[in-house]
């Protein structure tokens, strides 16, 4: 079937403006809606065709692409550069028409699931990298076991809404519209309780403290987040539970810090090794390793030990540990000490540009700052 116009489908013309295409939608809408015309398929094409027009020109991008090509500009299957076939019908229902209809969720029965649950868990570094299993308490809903869930006292049932016959939802005439509301008589859930189980009041379920042993995956880190289908709180009269997620938060360690899949730790070292280097030992969560410096290290120099971080959760490998030394300056130096750093500086001989670069070229510039300065 060839697809008519869409402003001819909307009987408006093709300059119309943004407001003349919501009314003329609108009517059509009301007129074709499916609530409104049950069982007539002519009915439901128009509106479909009418939905379909208002999607498009209400759309400036998509419009402006059907007032040039025509249709073949706007169907999703030729992929025009329109991002054609975006909204989606509930969309712009919504849009004009707001909760007339009730909104998206048209309809249907009150879900009887119930609530997710969070639980913070704090872990240390070492936990969280190796992965461990935890015990949780967790207050929550859980299902009665005096009536099973039921809510019924035992011996009794659940009966259907005699209100909405087990629909959840009664029919009201409102002017121009039938609407859909929530049964007044069960509050959508469609049953009754002629005689409630006494020990949930006919809730189904009834507060408890949960003990949950929780397995804690390797790599996990601060914001993940561990989903416990099903042990959330137990529905209502016999609902699904609901689901517990467990949000990881990792406590600052006293050595290491981890940014992802790396870990840094700042390893102090006397001016002596640096001035000459070394070895030094440098902790890594799986022990003391060793790390060579070269001769003349300056403070704040980071040296890189390759896989030996930390393998996130969703990665195929380990990253890296960083080491960020820092020179240490000595203190309660003894009188021999001091001595031979003294020794030490006068058998510089002038050559401390060469050996302090860093301290020279600041210097110099300095000398240069006052001396434009004063200029
Ligand atoms: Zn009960
Ligand atoms: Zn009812």
């Amino acid at each position: 079937m060839a697809k008519r116009d869409y402003y001819e489908v909307l009987g408006v013309a093709k300059n119309a403006s943004a407001d003349e295409l919501k009314k003329a939608y609108r009517r059509l809408a009301m007129k074709h809606h499916p609530d409104r015309n049950p069982d007539d398929k002519s009915a439901e094409d128009k509106f479909k065709e009418a939905n379909e027009a208002y999607e498009v020109l209400s759309d400036e991008d998509k419009r402006a692409a059907y007032d040039r090509y025509g249709h073949a500009g706007v169907d999703p299957n030729m992929g025009g550069g329109s991002g054609a076939g975006g909204a989606g019908f509930g969309d712009i229902f919504g849009d004009v028409f707001g909760d007339i209809f009730g909104g998206g969720g048209r309809g249907g029965q009150r879900s009887n699931r119930g609530a997710d649950l969070g639980y913070t868990l704090e872990l240390d570094l070492e936990e969280a990298v190796r992965g461990t299993k935890v015990k949780i308490r967790v207050p929550t809903l859980v299902e009665c076991e005096v009536c099973d869930g039921t809510g019924a006292k035992k011996g009794t049932s659940v009966k259907q809404c005699g209100t909405c016959n087990g629909s959840g939802q009664v029919r009201v005439q409102q002017g121009f519209f039938v609407m859909s509301q929530t049964c007044p008589t069960c509050h959508g859930r469609g049953k009754v309780i002629p005689d409630p189980c006494r020990s949930c009041h006919g809730e189904g379920r009834v507060r408890k403290q949960k003990t949950l042993e929780v397995k804690i995956p390797a790599g996990v880190d601060t914001g993940d987040r561990i989903r416990l289908s099903g042990e959330g709180e137990a529905g209502a009269a016999g609902g699904p539970a609901g689901d517990l997620y467990v949000q990881v938060s990792v406590r600052d360690h006293r050595i290491f810090r981890r940014d992802g899949a790396d870990l840094y730790c700042e390893v102090p070292i006397d001016f002596v090794d640096a001035a000459l280097g070394g070895e030094l030992e440098v902790p890594t969560l799986d022990g003391r390793v060793k790390l060579r410096i070269p001769e003349g290290t300056q403070t704040g120099k980071l040296f890189r030990l390759r896989g030996k971080g930390v393998k996130p959760i969703r990665s195929h490998g380990p990253g890296d540990m960083l080491c960020r030394v820092i020179i240490e300056t000595p203190v309660h130096l003894n009188d021999q000490q001091k001595d031979l750093l003294r020794e030490f500086r006068a058998a510089g001989n002038g050559e401390e540009s060469r050996q302090s670069p860093q301290k020279e070229s600041f210097f110099s510039a300095v000398k240069k700052f006052f001396d434009e300065m004063t200029k």
